[in-house]
């Protein structure tokens, strides 16, 4: 896709702040953090939206949700849970996909939020 920034970004065209690099995937911080860790999961092979993923898409997407519970705790905001497995643990992040301009979404090449910090949510849900 000539026009697209996460393209461009895949093919190191714009620089960004990647944390994580495979053949599928890159991953790089958010240019305009929500919180004190922001970062976005982008499949290299563009593809505009979840609405337009299809089976073929399904270990893409999987591989992306895997990956991001390791890169939360990698840039500091793992989740752990309770020892005792009767509490909610500590620390945590929120993963979002925006979809279509209802859903908010800004850039049309998939990607996923890792947005994370500490007590974000507090007093916001
Ligand atoms: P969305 O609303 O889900 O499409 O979000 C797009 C996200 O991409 C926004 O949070 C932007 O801040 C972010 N973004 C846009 N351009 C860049 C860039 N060049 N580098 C890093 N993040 C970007
Ligand atoms: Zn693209």
């Amino acid at each position: 896709m000539d026009n697209c920034i996460f393209c461009k970004i895949a093919a190191k065209q714009i620089p960004s702040k990647t944390i994580y690099e495979d053949d599928d995937l890159i991953v790089f911080n958010d240019i305009n953090p929500a919180a004190p860790v922001h970062f976005l999961l982008v499949p290299k092979k563009h593809v505009a939206t979840l609405a337009d993923c299809r089976e073929e898409h399904a270990a893409l997407l999987g591989k992306m949700l895997l990956l991001a519970p390791k890169l939360a705790e990698e840039q500091g905001c793992g989740y752990k849970a309770d020892e005792t497995g009767e509490g909610k643990g500590s620390g945590g992040f929120k993963t979002l996909f925006n979809t279509g301009p209802d859903g908010g979404q800004e850039v049309y090449h998939l990607h996923m939020h890792v947005i994370g910090g500490p007590h974000l949510w507090r007093g916001q849900r």
